[in-house]
């Protein structure tokens, strides 16, 4: 018989044995194993290595005072800049009514989740907060699996097959791309069969696009110009910005949802009541972007193209197999290839395998199972930010953004990422 209570501590169903974010998890242990003194690089927790633009730094100075709760849905000029962005971006013009913003993405889809009474479909991987909230507030998780070949994303026949088993029940389907943990990309055919399958079976999107405009070509495509009334794009300062702890996330919904965004806006007054006021105020200035915010973005696209180009090179010299990262700041090895060898030292999951290297090569990275890979699969999610972003930005800056840079920029400019797959490629190499 199920207990409420075991040895006095009374916790839902829900978040028993609920453990911290595996990506909160790996950067404290990171840090306590530097503060006994060892020299661990740090390749699990996804934040930018770069600074927030001057521009917008200067406007949250300039808007420090502000105390004054705002409306829950957000400041009103930051939702007119969210919709103005979305229109250059898109050419899909939103009104500033259809934006939603909150404290982090993560907070919106948290909301998304809570308030949306359907299934959620999440690829395998995916980032690693969409399951845990759906399990938090007991939505049914379908997951879709993946394939290498298909840089880790679903097939849209696989989706498919699962629509068809009930097409009546609600699914809302989340596409990350570029993605966390690969940072592989879709491509304008998959976008097209993905909304294609969402009108014929009245299926909705969140198009997760935190990393949109980091794609190392700046030519980032989207779903939601091409199913505007069925996709709710979700977006933030927290990767392109380089402002994670600012927390700042955006959703923009077509207007036929307006059910769900009211919902979470009412949730949202009992919550969270407003996101942080100067912070709001700061992001106007993001939103609005301009040549300052276009010349950050150009540099920062083409210092991550440098230091996860080398990361793969080197992967792959180590024979893992990696499906190659179109932006953000990931790469996705399988190490499939060494798994007899890995075997006959005691490893036979991700898991233990970035035990052991963290043990016995101080790298810090993410096991493929914490992404919703399979245990025994041997993929390893490694965040490239271990570096000095604002040198790496002047540096960049300086060598002008016409001149390539050079090839060993990122083993000048990120010594400790490279540092970490040298150190990785060598324990692979002294395997038996
Ligand atoms: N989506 C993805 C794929 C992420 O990697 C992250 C953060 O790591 C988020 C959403 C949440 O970002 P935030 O809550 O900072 O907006």
């Amino acid at each position: 018989m199920e207990t409420h209570s075991l040895h006095g501590v009374h916790l839902t169903p829900n978040v028993r044995g609920l453990a911290p974010s595996a990506t909160i998890a790996i950067a404290d242990r990171a840090r306590s194993l530097r503060a006994e003194g060892r020299d661990v690089i740090g390749l699990g927790l996804g934040q930018s290595p770069f600074p927030v633009p001057e521009c917008v730094v200067e406007a949250l100075r300039l808007h420090a005072h502000e105390k004054d709760y705002l409306p829950v849905q957000g400041l009103p000029a930051l939702r007119e800049a969210v919709a103005e962005h979305h229109c250059r971006t898109f050419g899909i013009c939103p009104s500033p009514e259809q934006v939603l913003v909150g404290p982090g993405s993560k907070e919106l889809m948290f909301l998304l989740q809570l308030c949306y009474d359907g299934d959620i479909l999440i690829p395998s991987p995916s980032w690693v907060s969409y399951a845990p909230q759906a399990r938090i507030v007991g939505r049914h998780i379908v997951r879709v699996d993946t394939r290498f070949e298909d840089g880790w994303f679903p097939r849209p026949e696989a989706v498919e097959a699962i629509l068809r088993r009930d097409p009546s029940r609600p699914r809302l389907l989340i596409l990350n791309y570029p993605g966390n943990p690969t940072g592989t990309t879709l491509e304008a055919d998959a976008l097209d069969a993905f909304a294609d399958l969402a009108e014929r079976y009245d299926l909705l999107i969140l198009s997760d696009e935190i990393y949109g405009k980091t794609e190392f070509d700046g030519r980032h495509d989207s779903i939601v110009p091409r199913i505007p009334h069925r996709a709710i794009f979700s977006g933030g300062l927290s990767k392109w910005c380089g402002a994670g702890g600012w927390r700042l996330g955006v959703f923009v919904f077509p207007p036929a949802l307006r059910w769900l965004q009211d919902a979470m806006a009412a949730v949202g007054t009992e919550t969270f009541t407003s996101t942080s006021a100067p912070i709001q105020h700061a992001a106007v200035r993001a939103f609005r972007e301009g040549p300052e915010i276009d010349a950050y973005l150009l540099h920062g696209r083409r210092i991550l193209r440098a230091v996860v180009s080398g990361a793969v090179r080197t992967l792959e010299a180590t024979g893992a197999r990696v499906a190659h990262p179109r932006g953000a700041f990931y790469v996705f090895p399988d190490f499939g290839a060494h798994a007899e060898r890995l075997r006959r030292r005691g490893v036979t999951t991700s898991a233990q395998l970035c035990e052991r290297l963290l043990e016995e090569t101080n790298v810090a990275a993410l096991p493929g199972s914490e992404f919703g890979r399979p245990a025994r699969e041997l993929t390893v999610r490694m965040a490239l930010v271990d570096f000095d972003g604002a040198r790496a930005l002047e540096a960049s800056r300086a060598i002008g953004p016409d001149a390539p840079l050079p090839d060993d920029f990122a083993e000048r400019l990120a010594p400790r990422v490279h540092e970490a797959l040298a150190r990785i490629r060598a324990w692979f190499d002294a395997l038996e």
